[in-house]
């Protein structure tokens, strides 16, 4: 100030105004958010050689490098001397941002300003999503997140609340001692909060979870983890302890055992070792590791010897006492249907479609069922069928091919009406197919598949007889699913494996016969035992002799027919198209509405699901 007193002193009064002094108007060393607009943006004073207000002069703005953007560069003095910008938008950048004001023959004005971060704007993970762990361990990378600003620069000094909302852990101090589900940490100067340490749940199938948050903002990050079982430390049977086979047959339920950890999830690991006792046939596949997931190790496979009880041990090295002994009886080899054809003889090509069907499901189911002594009137069944009083072994079948109602509407309808009280197994059935309908399904090639299919609802593969041996899960009637074992199985051999569903599927939709009594058509597609008939076959599968196990039948699995669930996600999964035909034929209400009733051996009857075909016979 002293050289300008000076300066301005020396002049001479007349001289012309020339700017001699550029000021800021208020300070130059400023603080302020990155990316924020400033409310009051920077101005400056220009004088003369006297110290007077200097108006209508060009004053260039700058900003400087990552410092943002201003609205105009260049802006006259008004009458006071000053020039203001109108706007200023810092830049991204945390740390100096420079904005210049430049005149003529005079020293610039540089306002600094000291950019902070803005406002948190989200949380990012320092760590991976999903981490792998054991159950009741540590996980490798604590949960760690970064608060940063709406342009990524770190935010310090945010209280981020780290919280277990699921699978049951718990969030560990420095020490490794827990400190409880809920834990808040203060970001640091790089916007780090972390946990010391996150332990996890004792359940498989339960996802664990933490979730990190801040008060000011709705959404957080998780962190995950799908725990692993811990070592096993015992065995448990996971098949059927006692079966029924026949000699020189692969038995209906091959034995497994699973291994649990010591909170009882299922452990991989685990060595097993089946070994048949003397008699009991051959093993293939006799030392099995149970499998990651569910901790199950199956025999290959165990075909019969001849002996009438066959034992089976499973054992393992790591569990000495841990020992399973798997029971098969033999029973006859013989299973038949023994066919009554009513209303005359049927054509040729009607009786090759049962003589087909009947072969399909003898080639499928191994061993005799019992006799019992069947005693009913004439029309019990249905129209036609004859007075009963006899010993009836396997499985009798009334057929009535008959002309119901003309092409389409009603094709047909089957079902059991005498079942035996001890094994639920039917003993009578009937078959009710309109001749119309039987030579549309010749022409189109289903005939012998739809025949296959109502005999096989005879057998007892619908709702009623599921529901009989508590096969059939309808708690969400959205989602209803079979739950034998042996279909299960059947279903994951057939690539089942990837439904992600609840296994196995059962129709959902339709009317009363086909809801409940069919496998899930988006799902089987043309498995014989779907609801809808397909053009191009429909192989009776694993799945379907698995479930007639699963009913007390003794079946031949290896004699399943060839098919596979088409893999989800592929252009097949869930439509009902086949190829080469977009002919899809529902098979409509096909179960039979009569009463059925169990039988005894010394032919002792009780009424189990009230009907009468009479009355709800539609034509
Ligand atoms: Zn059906």
């Amino acid at each position: 100030m002293l050289a300008l007193a000076t300066l301005v002193s020396a002049c001479d009064r007349t001289d012309p105004a020339v700017p001699t002094s550029l000021v800021p108007v208020g300070a130059n060393a400023l603080t302020a958010r990155a990316g924020e607009t400033l409310s009051t943006p920077p101005a400056v004073m220009l004088t003369d050689q006297r110290s007077r207000a200097l108006a209508n002069t060009l004053v260039t703005w700058q900003v400087g490098a990552s410092s943002g953007t201003i609205d105009v560069d260049t802006v006259r003095t008004d009458a006071t001397g000053r020039a203001a910008i109108g706007r200023w938008t810092l830049g991204p950048i945390v740390g100096l941002q420079t904005l210049t004001a430049t005149v003529s023959g005079v020293e610039p004005v540089v306002f600094r300003m000291s950019v902070s971060a803005g406002a948190a704007s989200a949380l990012l993970r320092r760590v991976p999503e999903f981490q792998e762990t054991r159950v009741e361990s540590t996980v490798a990378q604590a949960p760690a997140v970064q608060v940063v600003d709406a342009f990524g620069n770190p935010v310090a000094g945010e209280a981020v609340t780290f919280v277990v909302t699921n699978g049951g852990g718990v969030l560990l101090d420095a020490t490794g001692a827990a400190v409880g589900v809920q834990v808040t940490r203060t970001s640091d100067a790089n916007g780090v909060a972390q946990v010391d340490g996150w332990r996890v749940g004792t359940n498989i199938t339960e996802q664990n979870r933490v979730v990190a948050s801040l008060a000011s903002l709705g959404a957080g990050a998780t962190f995950r983890v799908n725990p692993r079982a811990d070592v096993p430390v015992r065995l448990e049977a996971a098949a059927p302890r006692s079966q029924q086979g026949v000699p020189g047959v692969d038995v209906p339920s091959r034995p497994a055992v699973r291994a649990l950890d010591r909170f009882g999830n299922p452990a991989g690991g685990a060595t097993v070792v089946f070994t048949p006792r003397t008699g009991a046939g051959v093993v293939i596949g006799n030392v099995r590791v149970t499998a990651d997931g569910d901790g199950i190790a199956r025999v290959g496979r165990w075909t019969l010897g001849t002996d009438s009880v066959q034992r089976l041990d499973a054992t393992s090295p790591q569990f000495p006492a841990d020992t399973f002994t798997f029971t098969a009886t033999a029973v006859a080899s013989i299973f038949s249907f023994d066919v009554r054809f009513l209303n005359g003889t049927p054509s040729a090509r009607n009786l090759a479609a049962v003589e087909t069907a009947v072969e399909r499901w003898r080639r499928v189911i191994a061993g005799q069922t019992p006799p019992v002594r069947v005693v009913a009137n004439p029309d019990v069944c249905g129209p036609g069928v004859p007075a009963i009083d006899e010993d009836i072994v396997n499985v009798r079948v009334y057929v009535n091919l008959d002309s119901i109602d003309g092409r389409g509407s009603i094709l047909g309808r089957a079902g059991p009406c005498f079942i035996r009280t001890t094994s639920g197994l039917p003993v009578v059935g009937f078959v009710e197919l309109d001749t119309a309908d039987l030579a549309t399904l010749d022409q189109n090639g289903t005939l012998d598949d739809v025949m296959t299919h109502e005999f096989g609802h005879v057998l007892g593969l619908q709702a009623f007889n599921w529901e009989r041996r508590g096969l059939l899960n309808t708690a969400n009637s959205n989602d209803p699913f079979f739950q034998g074992s042996i279909g299960r199985d059947g279903f994951a051999d057939i690539g089942g494996a990837i439904y992600p569903g609840i296994p196995v599927p059962v129709e959902e939709t339709g009317g009363a016969g086909t809801r409940l009594s069919h496998w899930r058509a988006s799902v089987l597609q043309r498995e014989l035992m779907v609801g809808f008939a397909r053009t191009g076959g429909m192989p009776l599968s694993r799945l379907t002799v698995g479930a007639l196990a699963d009913l007390g039948y003794v079946v031949r699995v290896d004699n399943a027919e060839a098919f596979t669930v088409p893999p989800f996600g592929s252009a097949a999964w869930g439509e009902m198209v086949m190829p080469g035909s977009t002919r899809v034929l529902s098979y409509g209400d096909d179960h039979w509405p009569s009463a059925v009733y169990e039988v005894d051996r010394s032919g002792r009857q009780r009424l189990v699901r009230a009907g009468d075909w009479r009355v709800t016979r539609r034509r």
